[in-house]
């Protein structure tokens, strides 16, 4: 089934995002993990891509080939284009296709994944998106960044090409992790009033340590409120205190942002099943009504 299908059936989508072990890492780990994630009933799973053409790509394929075949939840694969030939990427397409993977999520990538790759044969994800379009066979969704893209001139520049990426055939949107929902809502206002229509979930990352943290808004650019901050702090050096405020923090915003009537809630749990569910245990009933 195509996941933009899903948004029409249930409100909200639930779904986790997980990774690919590292290089040389233990596959069989991360298959416990969607073990204990199936067990929560996602709407669906989503599986990270590392640098493109390298072997991430076939874990990518192999690991969301599980959760679809083997759990029959429906599966989200990540594709980045950075440095990646037209013919590479047709042959990974294949290769989901032939598992049965139905949805792409179409990435541009970071640069700093290029190693001496060059840029490759798609500069942009729009890019990605109307290749993929043009094949006919998946779902595509695509990120959208409620702070803003952190090399986007501003806000107002990046909605610009979230729009053009849009149309180029994008089904349905991931957001980027924020601490902040009244960003959301702003953003969720700057896109509706441009026509972006399409289905939007929410991502959310629980913040589990402070180090973890620090390199997600270095990464993200995401805004640190205060009450936040102060948890940081308070917290600091009593990880597990830090593990309960976060998810805690975590709660609180996925109440607000439900009673808000998002679509979707995508959560970010880092391999972690008991971090999903007690995210999931602590929504209860809010999650079903
Ligand atoms: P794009 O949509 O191409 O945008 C990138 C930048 O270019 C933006 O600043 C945009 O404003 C600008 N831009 C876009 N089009 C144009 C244009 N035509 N002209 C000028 N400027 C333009 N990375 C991974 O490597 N693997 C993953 O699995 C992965 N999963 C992710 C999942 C989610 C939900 C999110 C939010 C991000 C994920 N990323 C992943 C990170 C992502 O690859 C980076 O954020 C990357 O820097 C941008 O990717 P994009 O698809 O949003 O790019």
């Amino acid at each position: 089934m195509k996941i933009h299908q899903l948004f029409e059936q249930k409100n909200p989508v639930l779904s986790f995002e997980i990774f690919p072990p590292k290089r040389n890492g233990d596959v069989q780990s991360v298959y416990k993990t969607i073990d204990e994630l199936a067990k929560l009933s996602p709407d669906y799973m989503s599986v990270t891509y590392g640098a493109a053409g390298s072997e991430r790509g076939e874990e990518t394929v192999k690991i969301a080939s599980r959760i679809k075949n083997d759990y029959k939840i429906e599966a989200l694969a990540h594709l980045t284009c950075v440095g990646a030939t037209k013919h590479e990427l047709d042959q990974l397409l294949a290769d989901y296709a032939n598992h049965q993977i139905e949805n792409i999520l179409a990435l541009r990538g970071d640069y700093d994944a290029l190693s001496n790759r060059g840029i490759g044969d798609f500069k942009y994800a729009s890019d990605l998106i109307s290749y993929i379009k043009a094949k006919n066979a998946f779902g595509i969704g695509a990120a959208c960044y409620p702070e803003g893209h952190i090399e986007a001139r501003s806000l107002t520049a990046d909605l610009f090409q979230l729009k053009h990426k849009v149309t180029q055939g994008v089904d349905f949107l991931v957001t980027q992790l924020f601490f902040d929902n009244e960003k959301y809502y702003a953003f969720l206002n700057e896109m509706r009033s441009l026509d972006i229509n399409v289905p939007i979930t929410v991502g959310i990352m629980p913040v589990l340590n402070r180090k973890q943290i620090e390199r997600m808004v270095e990464l993200s650019g995401a805004n640190l409120p205060e009450k936040f901050k102060k948890i940081l702090v308070k917290y600091e050096h009593h990880p597990e205190a830090l593990e309960d405020a976060g998810i805690a923090y975590a709660c609180e915003q996925m109440v607000d942002l439900l009673s808000n009537g998002v679509q979707g809630l995508h959560l970010y749990v880092m391999n972690k099943p008991e971090v999903a569910k007690r995210l999931v245990n602590s929504l209860g009933h809010i999650l079903h009504t």
